[in-house]
């Protein structure tokens, strides 16, 4: 089976060199709007560019409000203080994420509280989620969320839409309204994803999105807070250092972070932006093609959960057990066709391994089995080796 796979893959990127799993491609204005900024001189924290990208980005995903930062894990570590989280509290997420997002609860002073994914969403499993919450939490007099076992502040949930694919946010929603918790999305994976028909990170109480290089598109290094017009407000007041406007005084009102994306920054992402349309057509013609490569094989091509339009930002085979997985690891690798393993799930790292976590198997599951295919966007002027 493995040897159609390299050859399907080796024959959409048409190259015999090494293929990566997703590089970033600058087809569009980039350089002109770049260019702009440095002829202009406003290249940093202050700029037309970082106006326009919050614009378009709002326009895109519907959101009322779109706040860039300079990265997706300070957008989401505002989005967790924007909803109260602070030092001792708790916050709700999935083992099966990139580190980023317990970093940004760990930010809080806050600790994560692990719950299962569900298999075929990859995301945050509404039914998990409840009976962690039914055997060992309560609602106090506030009608605020605590564990049981400490009365610690259970904050927030922060699902994760692993590799574009949206989670079960209606499942979530009822789950999370039940038990009065403000829901964050971590949306970095999935810009352009919708689930029945709303983009993901607009659902919840709050969103974020991350451009990093390897994501869907990207501003160098940068992320987006997607709100509405209250807590868009609150989040750029913290983002530009809780300064208050004023002609020449400094005047800040609180803590706040230099978490501003540079115009440099945003001017990229506002070419990249024109071009993300046409780069996820590419990107579910390429699932789709990895589909029926694998149609009746023993790797199971992971699809968009039902109601949901995704990204496809990383596509991902489920293999039948763990060797397979090696396997499947090592003759691509060697072969020059980059794969990866899913991440290591977050409660196996020092940081978070006393992290209380409920029953996990099906994150396990997916652990030993779950591996990522080259899913970048073809260059422009697709080079043909000999
Ligand atoms: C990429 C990513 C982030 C944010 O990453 P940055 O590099 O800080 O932009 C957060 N969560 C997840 C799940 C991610 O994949």
């Amino acid at each position: 089976m493995l040897q159609p796979l390299i050859d399907f893959v080796r024959d959409h990127y048409r190259t015999n060199a090494f293929i990566p799993l997703h590089a970033p491609v600058f087809s569009g204005n980039e350089k002109a709007y770049v260019g702009e900024t440095i002829d202009s001189t406003f290249v940093s924290s202050v700029g037309a560019f970082v106006d326009r990208f919050e614009q378009d980005m709002a326009a895109y995903t519907g959101s009322p409000r779109a706040v860039a930062t300079v990265n997706g894990t300070a957008a989401l570590h505002v989005a967790l203080r924007l909803v109260g989280v602070g030092p001792g509290d708790y916050v709700i997420t999935q083992p099966l994420t990139f580190v980023a997002t317990c970093n940004a609860i760990a930010y809080c002073g806050a600790m994560p509280i692990f719950v299962d994914v569900d298999r075929h969403t990859l995301g945050l499993s509404p039914t998990a989620l409840a009976t962690w919450l039914e055997a060992h939490a309560y609602r106090d007099d506030n009608g605020d969320c605590r564990r049981r076992e400490d009365d610690g502040a259970i904050r927030a949930c922060l699902p994760m839409h692993t590799f574009g694919h949206p989670a079960d946010l209606d499942g979530l929603m009822r789950v999370c309204r039940d038990w009065g918790l403000p829901l964050v999305e971590d949306a970095a994976e999935s810009l352009g994803s919708t689930y029945y028909g709303r983009h993901t990170g607009t659902i919840g109480d709050l969103g974020t999105l991350s451009f990093n290089g390897n994501k869907v598109i990207t501003t160098g290094g940068g992320g987006m807070l997607l709100a509405d017009q209250a807590l868009g407000e609150r989040a750029k007041h913290l983002t530009t250092t809780a300064k208050q406007p004023h002609t020449y005084e400094y005047v800040h009102d609180e803590l706040g972070y230099n978490y501003r994306l540079p115009n440099l920054n945003a001017a990229l992402g506002c070419a990249q932006l024109e071009q993300l349309d046409a780069f996820i057509i590419e990107k579910r013609q390429l699932a789709a093609d990895y589909a029926a490569c694998l149609a009746g094989s023993e790797l199971a091509f992971v699809t968009e959960p039902e109601g949901c339009r995704s990204n496809y930002w990383l596509n991902a085979v489920i293999c039948p057990d763990r060797s397979q997985r090696d396997q499947l690891l090592k003759t691509t690798n060697e072969q020059g066709i980059m794969t990866r393993p899913i991440w290591q799930l977050m409660n196996r790292l020092t940081m978070y391994f006393n992290a209380p976590a409920g029953e996990l198997p099906n994150a396990l599951w997916l652990e030993a089995r779950v591996v990522n295919l080259p899913s970048g966007i073809r260059a422009a002027q697709g080079a043909v080796d000999a």
